[in-house]
Formats: structure tokens, C-alpha cells, sequence
């Protein structure tokens, strides 16, 4: 047997096969329709279309034969092939090139072959048209015209469906090609760089120009290491190695580097872009600038860690009076006690019990000033008065130390100005507790003076002054300097009065000077008035010495049994008649069932609570009882202003801030309850 010899230009033959993309896909009618007419016209058992690979030969379409390939080095096709024309075989066992052939010898056991070649407009015979029998045969060229036209009709076929699929997919292309140049262009926020090999940029999207500071001409054709750090570990090159042995997407978080030398926090991903073989001819890197939320992580870690410190320091706060507080109450358990010891005992613990309700109150008024709720309520004030009402609060402690403390309202002010009395008041308090309470030797001065628009009080001291370094740190909750154990105090009052300050239009300053003093500057807005006017209509003062009416008639309603009997002892040392009821529901009960001449019920209880008690008291009374409405107060252990405004508008007269003093509560009886008794 003699195989067909390789033609020369077998590579190109093969490349013009494989561009028909022929080999094995499935049946088609044509070709089926084409073998079967072959089989009618020439009257023989076998006909086929086949396509000659590199080492095979693939039925296309087949009549008569079993297998769909057979090798190419036994096929007579391949002799078809090499000859590129027409092969015609009448016996193929008197036929030296075939006489052994297994398929002469074996089945089909062919004896004739006629077999024409499917030649490419370029020349090159891809595939072949044949016939065969089992008998020998005679045939002539002209009968074999047939053969050879349907094999030309079969080539200009494939050939137009090869020239259709290629206009498509160039236009599918171009399509794709539009695509990826919108995808480039629409991204603005994050940016696209597409890399050769080398790592040289050959594409970018606007987001990269916007991201590196780069036109997108001075990115292209140039190094992609240009915006990585020199001393980076990932280098580009070594990405790009990666990827042609892994092809999944390498991602890092790094700094990355602007035209302007700069660097900014990105995530990037570089992916692969490969050909239909899966070898690596691209890379496509995607990278966002994470700048935004690393500043939130670490606003978020700061946050945390404040809220940390800040736990830390109110633990601490809390403690040392709590400490104070416990121990001394265990103590006057005791039987074997001097009235002296109970009475030094029950003072310490008052004492702790004080600094505790200070410091609650205070860490309540931070957190609503810090809020931004709360407004300033401003009123006619009398400038020199307000100042020198609030030097006199100090002017003992300050003499007690053997400091001055002079204070001084500068001629060119008004002597009547309109301001938030309580928060100047609150404000000035603190700046002057502070001066008389850091200085141990000369002085304290207050002044107020006219700074442009505004209105300035200066708090200078001849203390110990503030290093420049922990300045700012004063203002910050909870922060105390050197001062901790060494002079009384939480570390909030400048928090305070600085959010006080802003609160009602002004700020607060400070100038120190290490070891000379230090000088708080607050500022608020400045409105004069005229001083006739507003003299007649500044308030008159709330301060009262009354005592409460004997034998008024109160209802407690309280469900914290030991808040309760505290009100009720209080009450009890005022005079009072006290009932004490522990939820909502029995308070609206025994208020229906007797006269009462004031109502003290706690907002917060089981069932129905403070507001709604209130409420349902308001709405019965408005349904027709004669007698005049009930002054109603309630207590609370909130942040005051958040409620408030329900309970003034459920219909309450007053709040009381829980712990109450016995001071606070002896003025509310006078306030609320009637005079005469009923
Ligand atoms: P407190 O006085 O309760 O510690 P502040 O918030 O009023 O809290 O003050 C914070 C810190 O600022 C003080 O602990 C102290 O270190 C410093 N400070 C405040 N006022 C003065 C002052 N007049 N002279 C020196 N240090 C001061």
C-alpha cells in the first residue's frame, strides 16, 4: 500500500481548512442531499464528502460507509489531496497503490473510486467529493462531469458561508470593539488599563486620568509601573508572570502613585484577557481609590477608641464617689457608733452622693449640647450685675487662697444687653471655678469688653499656665491634665463651656502662657439695649423663702420602692400627707376615690406610665368635674428637654430631675400646691 504523500504547503492547506470551521459539526441537509443524488446519478452503494485533516480523514456527509473518520495515511481521499484533481481508481485490486489497502482488503471492500476535489478559490483542495463501489468499473471523464460540479457547486458553497460568518464576526467585532470603548469612556470613577505583555499601557478609561492626574495620552505607550511605587513588591512584570501560569485575577491593596507624586489607598485587580487557545495576550487591571473608607475605618477606630477612653474615665468618676458612698452607708449600719461619727459619716455620704448627681448632670448637659437640640433663650441682662453676681459666688474660695479676684466692665459697653443669663451664668461660673481654682498666688481678672460685633468676657489667671502641647486637649471631655487626684473635678467643664459657647452664638478661646497664666476669651453676640426699657423688663427673681402649706395632700405614684419611701420621708418632713402607689393604674384609682392636692408620679412605670396617667387625669377632669384641675409634676431620670415637651403637653405643671433635693421639692410644693387649705 502506498499513502498519499504531504503536500508541501500542507500548513497553508490546513490553515484554509480550519478557517471553514467544517470538522465535526453535525449533519446538514445539503451535504446529505448532495451524497444522495451522487449515489441516484452514478447508480453506486457509497458516496461521501469528506475533509482531509492533518491525519485524518472526516466524513462531512456519508452513504454507504460505517465509521464518520478513518486514518489519512489509508485513505484514498488523501491521494485526491495530493494529486489536487480529479482520481479515478477502476479496480483497486489491480491498482498498486491500493491493491493492500485495508479498505480494499477489508470492508467496505471498495473496488472503484472516483474522487473530486473540493479546491478553495486560492487553490488549496481541503476536502473531497467521492464515489465508490464494490464492483470494478469503468467510467469516462465526461461522465464524471457531474462529480466534479458538485464538487465546485459544495467548495463556492462553504466558501459564501465562509465569506457570510466572516462579515459577521467583524461585525460583531466592531460591535464589541464600540462596546469596550463606551465601557472605557464610562468609566469615570474607577480606572481600566489595559496592558500588552510588557506591561505598556495600550488603553485606559477617563476614570484613570481622573484617578493618576494623567491626560490619556501621556499614559499610553508607557510603562503601567509608572503609577506603582518603586519599592512596591507587586510589581507589574511580576503579575503579569503570574498570569500566565494562573488565570485568576490577581487583587492587592496598595498605595499607588499620581502624576503629581502623590499617593493615594486602591484596590486594584488585575485580570487576564486571553485568546481562544487560553494563552495570556493582555491584561486588563481595575483599580478603585478606597481613600473615602479608609477615613471612615479610621474615624470608626478613633470613635471606638474614644468611646473606650471615655468609658474608662466615667468608670472611674463614678466609682471613687460611689466607693465613698457605700462604705460610709455600711459604716453607719453599725450600732456602736459617736453621734459625732454618724453625723461625719452621713456628710461624706451626701458628699459622694452629690459629686455623683454633678456628674450625671453634667455628662446629661455634654450630651445635649453635643446634640445640637437645645437654644439659647436670651432676655434683658444687666451686664455689670451679671459679672459681679458671679465674681461674689468665688470671692470667698479666692480669699480663702489669698488670690485677688477683680472684676471690670470696660466703659465703651452698654449696661444693658440682651444674652442667655443661665448659660452666661453656667458659662462665666466655670471659667472663674476654674481661674480661682488652678491659681495659687495673684490673681483672678474678669473683664467685658466690646470685640468688634461681639461681646467678650477675658478670665485671666496668674496660674500655672497650659503647655502649648495639650491646649487643645482641655476642651476634650473627661480630660484633666496634671490635675487628676490633685484638684477637684471631672475634666467637663471646659467640654462644656466651649459647646455652651457655641450653643447661644459665641466661642471660647485660650491663651496660656506656661508658668505666667492662662486667659479663656468667651465670646457671645452683642445687642444693646436701651436701659430705661429693658430695666422694667428684666424678671423678677424666682428665689422664694415660702414653706410649704402643713398638711398638704400628695400622691406619690413610684415604682422603685426605695425612691418611693425617700419621697414619701422627704414629704413627710414637709408636713405632708402621703399616699404612695406603685403603678399607673392604681395612681388614676386613688386620685378618682379621694382629693388630692398635688400629684408627683414618675414618667417611667409599668403599665401606664407618667404621660399617659397624666393624660387620662387631664381628659377625665376636662369631662366634667367641677373641682379645679390637679397640679400634676413628673419625675424623671432623663435628659430633661427630650420629654418635656410631651409632658407639657399632656397637660404636667412642672418636672423634677430625679435625685430631687430636698430644697428642689420644698419649692416645688410651694410653687404647685395651693395655699389655702381646701
Ligand atoms: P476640671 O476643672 O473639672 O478638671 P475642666 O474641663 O474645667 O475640668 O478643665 C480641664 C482641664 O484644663 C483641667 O483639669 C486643667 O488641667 C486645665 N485647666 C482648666 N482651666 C485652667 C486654668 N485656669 N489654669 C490651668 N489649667 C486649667
Amino acid at each position: 500500500m502506498k499513502s498519499a504523500p504531504i503536500p508541501d504547503d500542507e500548513h497553508i492547506r490546513l490553515a484554509a481548512l480550519y478557517s471553514y470551521r467544517i470538522l465535526d459539526t453535525e449533519a446538514e441537509a445539503a451535504f446529505d442531499r448532495c451524497v444522495r443524488t451522487l449515489c441516484r446519478i452514478y447508480d453506486v452503494p457509497i458516496a461521501a464528502v469528506s475533509f482531509v485533516d492533518r491525519d485524518r480523514q472526516w466524513f462531512k456527509s456519508a452513504r454507504g460507509l460505517e465509521d464518520c473518520e478513518t486514518p489519512r495515511s489509508i485513505s484514498f481521499c488523501g491521494h485526491v489531496i495530493a494529486e489536487g484533481g480529479l482520481l479515478v481508481v477502476e479496480d483497486a485490486r489491480t491498482d498498486p497503490r491500493f491493491h493492500d489497502n485495508p479498505l480494499v482488503t477489508g470492508p467496505p471492500g471498495i473496488r472503484f473510486y472516483a474522487g473530486a476535489p473540493l479546491v478553495t478559490p486560492a487553490g488549496q483542495p481541503v476536502g473531497v467529493l467521492c464515489i465508490q463501489d464494490r464492483e470494478p468499473r469503468t467510467i469516462s471523464k465526461e461522465e464524471l462531469i457531474p462529480l466534479e460540479d458538485l464538487a465546485d457547486l459544495l467548495i463556492a458553497q462553504l466558501e459564501l458561508r465562509h465569506r457570510e460568518n466572516e462579515q459577521r464576526l467583524r461585525r460583531q467585532l466592531e460591535h464589541r470593539q464600540r462596546e469596550l470603548e463606551a465601557i472605557f469612556q464610562a468609566a469615570t470613577s474607577v480606572s481600566l488599563i489595559k496592558t500588552d505583555l510588557e506591561g505598556i499601557i495600550e488603553e485606559t478609561s477617563t476614570g484613570t486620568e481622573a484617578l493618576f492626574g494623567y491626560a490619556r495620552h501621556e499614559l499610553v505607550g508607557r510603562p503601567v509601573s509608572l503609577v506603582h511605587l518603586p519599592e512596591d513588591r507587586f510589581h507589574p512584570e511580576a503579575i503579569i508572570e503570574h498570569l500566565r501560569h494562573d488565570s485568576t485575577p490577581v487583587r492587592r491593596e496598595m498605595e499607588l502613585l499620581r502624576s503629581d507624586g502623590t499617593t493615594f489607598p486602591a484596590v486594584f485587580s488585575v485580570h487576564p484577557i486571553t485568546d481562544s487557545n487560553n494563552n495570556l495576550i493582555a491584561t486588563l487591571s481595575v483599580t478603585f481609590d478606597i481613600s473615602d473608607q479608609k477615613w471612615v475605618e479610621q474615624q470608626l477606630e478613633q470613635a471606638l477608641r474614644a468611646k473606650s477612653d471615655f468609658l474608662n474615665a466615667i468608670s472611674h468618676d463614678l466609682r471613687t464617689p460611689l466607693n465613698a458612698l457605700m462604705g460610709f452607708s455600711q459604716l453607719l449600719a453599725e450600732t456602736d457608733l459617736t453621734a459625732e461619727e454618724r453625723r461625719r459619716y452621713a456628710e461624706y455620704c451626701q458628699r459622694g452622693g452629690e459629686r455623683l448627681h454633678g456628674l450625671i448632670d453634667s455628662l446629661l448637659e455634654l450630651s445635649q449640647l453635643q446634640s445640637g437640640r437645645l437654644q439659647a433663650h436670651t432676655e434683658p441682662l444687666d451686664l455689670p450685675s451679671l459679672i459681679e453676681g458671679q465674681c461674689a459666688l468665688y470671692r470667698p474660695t479666692a480669699r480663702a487662697k489669698g488670690i485677688d479676684l477683680i472684676c471690670r466692665v470696660d466703659a465703651g459697653l452698654p449696661r444693658w444687653v440682651r444674652g442667655d443669663r443661665t448659660r452666661l451664668e453656667q458659662a462665666l461660673s466655670n471659667l472663674i471655678d476654674n481661674a480661682v481654682k488652678y491659681t495659687t498666688a495673684g490673681g483672678v481678672t474678669v473683664t467685658a469688653r466690646p470685640e468688634g460685633e461681639q461681646l467678650a468676657f477675658a478670665i485671666e489667671d496668674t496660674g500655672p499656665g497650659i503647655p502649648a502641647a495639650t491646649r487643645d486637649q482641655v476642651f476634650a471631655a473627661f480630660d484633666r491634665g496634671d490635675y487628676e487626684g490633685e484638684q477637684p473635678g471631672h475634666g467637663l467643664g471646659l467640654a462644656i463651656t466651649r459647646e455652651v459657647a457655641q450653643m447661644i452664638g459665641g466661642d471660647l478661646h485660650l491663651h496660656s502662657v506656661e508658668g505666667r497664666g492662662s486667659t479663656f476669651t468667651l465670646t457671645t453676640p452683642l445687642e444693646a439695649l436701651d436701659d430705661r426699657r429693658a430695666s422694667r423688663a428684666q424678671r423678677p427673681p424666682t428665689e422664694t423663702t415660702e414653706r410649704p402649706r402643713p398638711g398638704l395632700r400628695i400622691l406619690v405614684a413610684e415604682d422603685e420602692p426605695t425612691n418611693a419611701m425617700l419621697a414619701q420621708t422627704l414629704l413627710e418632713r414637709m408636713e405632708a400627707r402621703v399616699t404612695v402607689v406603685e403603678d399607673g393604674a392604681s395612681a388614676l384609682r386613688t386620685w378618682r376615690q379621694h382629693p388630692f392636692d398635688l400629684l408627683l408620679l414618675d414618667l417611667q412605670m409599668p403599665g401606664l406610665d407618667g404621660l399617659r396617667l397624666t393624660r387620662a387625669i387631664r381628659d377625665e377632669e376636662a369631662e366634667g368635674r367641677d373641682a379645679p384641675p390637679v397640679p400634676i409634676a413628673l419625675f424623671t431620670a432623663h435628659a430633661r428637654s427630650e420629654v418635656e415637651q410631651q409632658g407639657f403637653e399632656a397637660g404636667c405643671d412642672e418636672f423634677l430631675t430625679k435625685p430631687a433635693r430636698r430644697s428642689d421639692l420644698e419649692a416645688l410644693l410651694v410653687r404647685l400646691a395651693p395655699r389655702d387649705p381646701p
